[in-house]
This record gives C-alpha cells, sequence and structure tokens, in this order.
C-alpha cells in the first residue's frame, strides 16, 4: 500500500450536525481501485443521522451566523477555505487518488479546481449586486435574493471534490446550509473538504457530510420538508426519481446527470490536434467521465486514415499505477462497473461491432487487483445500437463515418443525452453552423474537456437541468424577493 496519511479520515467519523462522529448506517470498507488495498472504515449515516443534520441545518440557518453574515464576511470564509485547500493541495490529490483511483494528475488538477471554485464565489458574492428596476408609479421597486434555508447535495464518485465544491462553494456564498451526501464509494475527499470548512471558519451544523446508501441517505434528504433545494450530480434514472419527488415538494432541483457526447472530426480538421482531442476526450478519467466524448463521427473522405491514427495512438495509452506522474489511465471504480462495461463490449459485438483495439482487461504486473480495463475502440455499428445509444461510462469509444452536414447532425442529435459535444475543423463557418444546430448544453471546437468555473455548465435533454458555475450559479441558490417603496405625497387614492 502506498503511504498517503488517512490517519485524520480513517476512525470513520463523519460530520452530523456539527458532531464528528459514526453514523448509525451501514459499515463499510472504503478500497482503492487500483489494488484493492484498505483504506478506511466507514460508517454511513442513516435516515436519522440525516434527520438530524437537516434539522441542525435548518437551526444553524435561523441562527444567523452565517446566512446574516455580510457578504465580505462569507466571502472571507470562502477565501480561507481556498487557502486551506491550496495548502493541503497535494494531500487532498493524494487521498482522492485513493478515493477513486484516478491518476494523480488528473486529482491534482480537481483539487486545485476545488480552491478555485471557493475563491471564484467568494468573489461574486462581494461584487454581485442588487438591483433597482424601473418603477411605472410613485413608488421606488428593487430586486433582492434571499438565501433558501436547506440545501441538499448530492454527488457522484467519479470527482468528488471538484463536484462537492462546485455545490457548497455557491450555496455557502448564497447564505445557505447544506447537507452535502457523496458516494457510498468516494466518501475521502468529501470528509477531508469538511475539516477544511470547519477550520475555515463556517459555522458548526451550517455544513454536514453524511456518506452512505443513495436509496437511503440520498432519499431521505430529498424527502424532507426542510430541505429546500436539491443539486445533484449523478445518473439519469436517479435524477429523474428526485425531480418526481421534488415536483411534489414543489421544490427546485439541478440536475447534472449523464451524457452520450458526440466529437465531429471533419476532413479539413488539424489531424494532430484532433487525435490527441478525441482520445483525451474519452480516455481521460478511463472514460469515467460524464462529458466523456464517447460517439466519434468522422468525415468519410478521411475516416480510414484518422481511425488508423487514432487506433495506433489509443494502444499507446499508458494504463497503469495512478499515483505515476505517467499515467494517463488508472483503474475503473469497482469490479462491478468493470463487469457493466464488459457487458456492454460483448452486446456492441453482438450487435455487429467490430473491435479494433482494446476490448479487455490488461494483462501483467500490476494489473491483476485493480480494475484495469483496455481504451476500446468499437467500428462497424450504426448510431441507433444500444452502445451508441447508452452511457457506457468507461473507456469505450464508437467510431462512425458520416457524408454530409444534414445526415451528421441528424445522428449526432439522435440522443436521449445533450451534455457536451465537440468539433474538429479549421472552417470557423461550419463550426459556427454546427455548433449551433447540436442538441448540447456545451460544445467544444477544436478543443475538449476545457473547464472554466466562469462559464455555466448543464446539461440539455435527459442530460439535466439548471447551470452550475458562471457568476450566476449563486442565483441558483437564493430566492428573489421584490420590495416596492411608496413614495406617494398624498394616501392611494382609496379611502376618503
Ligand atoms: P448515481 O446516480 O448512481 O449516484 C449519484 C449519487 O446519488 C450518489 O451519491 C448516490 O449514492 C446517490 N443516490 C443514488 N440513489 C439515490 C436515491 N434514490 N435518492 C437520492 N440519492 C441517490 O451516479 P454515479 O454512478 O455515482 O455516477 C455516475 C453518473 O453520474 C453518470 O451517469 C455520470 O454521467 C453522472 N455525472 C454527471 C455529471 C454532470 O455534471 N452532468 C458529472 C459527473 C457524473
Amino acid at each position: 500500500m502506498d503511504s498517503v496519511d488517512l490517519s485524520g479520515l480513517s476512525s470513520g467519523e463523519i460530520l452530523i450536525g456539527g458532531e464528528w462522529r459514526r453514523g448509525r448506517g451501514n459499515k463499510y470498507t472504503s478500497i482503492y481501485p487500483a489494488d484493492q488495498s484498505v483504506n478506511a472504515d466507514v460508517y454511513g449515516a442513516n435516515e436519522d443521522d440525516a434527520r438530524e443534520a437537516i434539522e441542525a441545518a435548518d437551526n444553524a440557518w435561523r441562527r444567523a451566523d452565517w446566512s446574516g453574515l455580510k457578504p465580505h464576511e462569507r466571502a472571507a470564509v470562502l477565501h480561507r477555505a481556498c487557502d486551506l485547500i491550496r495548502e493541503r493541495h497535494e494531500w487532498l490529490a493524494q487521498v482522492q487518488r485513493r478515493d477513486n483511483g484516478k491518476p494523480i494528475n488528473e486529482t491534482r488538477a480537481l483539487v486545485t479546481s476545488a480552491a478555485n471554485t471557493f475563491r471564484y464565489f467568494a468573489a461574486c458574492l462581494e461584487t454581485l449586486d442588487e438591483s433597482l428596476t424601473p418603477p411605472r408609479g410613485e413608488y421606488l421597486t428593487m430586486s433582492v435574493h434571499e438565501p433558501l434555508g436547506v440545501v441538499g447535495a448530492i454527488t457522484p464518485w467519479n470527482s468528488p471534490i471538484a463536484s462537492d465544491a462546485q455545490k457548497i462553494a455557491p450555496a455557502l456564498a448564497g447564505g445557505n446550509s447544506i447537507v452535502l451526501k457523496p458516494a457510498e464509494v468516494t466518501p475521502l475527499a468529501s470528509v477531508a473538504l469538511a475539516r477544511i470548512l470547519e477550520e475555515a471558519g463556517v459555522p458548526k451544523g451550517v455544513v454536514s457530510v453524511l456518506p452512505g446508501k443513495g436509496s437511503i441517505v440520498g432519499d431521505a434528504i430529498v424527502r424532507h420538508p426542510l430541505v429546500k433545494k436539491i443539486s445533484f450530480t449523478g445518473g439519469t434514472e436517479v435524477g429523474r426519481g428526485i425531480a418526481l419527488l421534488a415536483a411534489e415538494k414543489l421544490m427546485p432541483a439541478s440536475l447534472e446527470l449523464g451524457g452520450k457526447s458526440p466529437t465531429i472530426v471533419f476532413d479539413d480538421a488539424d489531424l494532430d490536434h484532433a487525435v490527441n482531442g478525441v482520445l483525451y476526450g474519452i480516455f481521460s478519467s478511463s472514460g469515467e467521465s460524464c462529458i466523456a466524448g464517447s460517439r466519434l463521427f468522422v468525415q468519410r473522405s478521411i475516416y480510414h486514415a484518422f481511425v488508423e491514427r487514432l487506433v495506433s495512438s489509443a494502444r499507446k495509452l499508458r494504463v497503469g499505477d495512478p499515483s505515476l506522474e505517467q499515467t494517463q489511465m488508472g483503474p475503473l471504480i469497482s469490479a462491478q462497473h468493470r463487469t457493466s462495461v464488459e457487458r456492454f463490449v460483448s452486446l456492441g459485438i453482438e450487435e455487429g461491432g467490430r473491435v479494433l483495439c482494446g476490448g479487455g482487461r490488461p494483462e501483467g504486473d500490476g494489473f491483476d487487483r485493480g480494475f484495469f480495463f483496455l481504451p476500446t475502440i468499437i467500428e462497424g455499428l450504426s448510431n441507433g445500437a444500444l452502445i451508441c445509444q447508452k452511457e457506457i461510462f468507461g473507456p469505450v469509444l464508437v467510431v462512425l463515418p458520416f457524408d454530409d452536414e444534414e445526415s451528421l447532425l441528424a445522428d449526432a442529435n439522435d440522443s436521449a443525452f445533450g451534455l457536451a459535444a465537440g468539433i474538429w475543423t479549421r472552417d470557423y463557418k461550419r463550426a459556427w453552423r454546427t455548433a449551433r444546430a447540436l442538441d448540447s448544453g456545451t460544445v467544444w471546437i477544436n478543443t475538449y474537456k476545457q473547464f472554466s468555473i466562469a462559464t455555466p455548465f448543464g446539461g440539455w435533454k435527459d442530460s439535466g437541468t439548471g447551470r452550475e458555475k458562471g457568476y450566476l450559479g449563486i442565483r441558483e441558490y437564493m430566492q428573489q424577493k421584490s420590495l416596492y417603496w411608496g413614495l406617494n405625497a398624498a394616501p392611494l387614492a382609496w379611502a376618503d
């Protein structure tokens, strides 16, 4: 086992309503997906812990030692959180690597992103104005924003520290309390983040972190009447269930869900850039990424030459030990998830697909205990094939030729999802036309998987509703109030 110090996290304590203690839910073991060594025993939360945390969060919100602070005072705490994350950058990156087995260079980038998210929302909080709105009578009108109260945040296992920050930072900036439920299998980075927030000065009870089963803890959070908003990132089916429960409560729910993103390579593209971008788009994070560019459309005139280059480069990708700087692909999250990826590959073959590279587990030293899977490229299918329609969430790319823009757009948009897309071309007019015509929340042109915290992110269609990031991200965690101030010299013309 490598030597990451998990001692501060391994007593199994989680943060429930301002107290560090063991949850009353199921005890389980967090393991490192690269070799199944033990990270820590976790005592997950149960419904009672969730109820307690929600009530404490509501009390904290009413107590107003967070919600009642002036914007610059809350911002100072968020800046401290950013500083502390930066101070512990390497440790947090190692904790996140142990949690989900992502290569260290990726987890470092995730920690940087988390730190920057706190800094960004601190800046937004201090600089966002409220507005005077145009009156139509003898009064002055204003629009102001108030916190919602208790926010429930539910996150997946693929990038916990970054997705937690994307919810916690704007929710705290907005003056809310938060009950965070990270994925059961990746509790460590979220617990580490909770310790940092406490140290930064977030008052007791304002943030709780409740690892545990989604169907128990997550469900209890969604249903509780004191929870006023759910911010969810995860799979589409779970998200749809949450949306239904939220509708019953008339509670806003922002849903960042799955994807099956098309990447398009036109015949005039810079092929060196395109090969790299396509490989990075699908195989970084071992394809366990909502925005993975998992359907590749290549213009027929360059199809064979391009796919040949792609396959040759994919075979050279460095799969292996996530603690090494040079590693490009680590293991998948679990044995169960790898089995699901393998089933999709078999299904693709049954549907008539040809595996051009990968398609199975790597062999040799260092691979025997981890949940590794090789970068896999499949051709020979139509867009209607199940593996072109279902989210695999693994390192599997399906390539398809196209002849013209019309048929390309029909196929690219023929998907239940609408999260992201990529276009590779030197023709800016074609890029513009195609980008505008794609059903997609984000389109990358001659790049892929780049992110700015200042740019809103979210999905179309089954990929979700609501937006995270961007300076209006705080407003997603606030409710609007209009104020009318009478200026009449005389009483309203009503009573004598
Ligand atoms: P998941 O939907 O199984 O779980 C996500 C979270 O929801 C976990 O914390 C889980 O415990 C919880 N949960 C499960 N059932 C619940 C229920 N009934 N009520 C409340 N909470 C419940 O997803 P996952 O397997 O952890 O993550 C992979 C999925 O997340 C993929 O579909 C991926 O595309 C998506 N994802 C989306 C984005 C985005 O920004 N759009 C980002 C990352 C991941």
